[in-house]
């Protein structure tokens, strides 16, 4: 039997701390689904779409990782696509309260899908899309801490307009 894990996410935009979650859930399980959410009610600086091929295009390289969206209940969207497990990604405690209760939430919903936290490498424990958004704003370099698809992506979005 085929092992398909989900890894969900708002990804406004994806950033390398993101690859490094993918990249170690694509050596654990044969398939991942990066699955964008729509979030809508986040008011995200890209679209959904424009989230998905900015993930597309920086996994490529993974021949076992998909890209997909959604916008329906998480474990609905699991059980749909046949996989066994969520995959999030755990940064430091700040965010283990919130993993926690969403993950045993899922677990309530569906009991039959495992929730897997990964930890990323050390020096991506402090970036966040939130925080790359908030320095390209303001004019800093992001180069070190998202794909350089992202990087342009960034820069024509914040453009100031004329
Ligand atoms: P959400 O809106 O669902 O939290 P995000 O795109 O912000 O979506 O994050 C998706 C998942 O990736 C979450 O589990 C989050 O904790 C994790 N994540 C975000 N940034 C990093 C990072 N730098 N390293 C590891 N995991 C991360």
């Amino acid at each position: 039997m085929k092992r398909t894990a989900i890894y969900p996410g708002s990804f406004d935009p994806l950033t390398n701390g993101h690859l490094d979650v993918i990249q170690r859930a694509a050596k654990l399980f044969d398939r991942v689904i990066v699955a964008v959410a729509e979030n809508e009610s986040k008011h995200p600086l890209f679209t959904l779409a424009e989230r998905v091929a900015l993930v597309k295009s920086a996994v490529t390289k993974l021949p076992n990782v998909r890209t997909d969206s959604f916008s329906s209940l998480l474990v609905e969207y699991v059980a749909e696509r046949k996989a066994q497990a969520i995959v999030r990604g755990l940064r430091a405690v700040s965010d283990f309260e919130f993993e926690f209760q969403l993950a045993l939430m899922n677990r309530k919903l569906d009991e039959s899908i495992e929730t897997i936290f990964m930890m990323p490498k050390d020096t991506y424990t402090f970036l966040s899309s939130r925080i790359v958004k908030e320095i390209a704003r303001l004019g800093g370099d992001v180069r070190s801490f998202v794909p350089p698809n992202v990087q342009i992506a960034l820069k024509h979005k914040l453009k100031p307009a004329k």
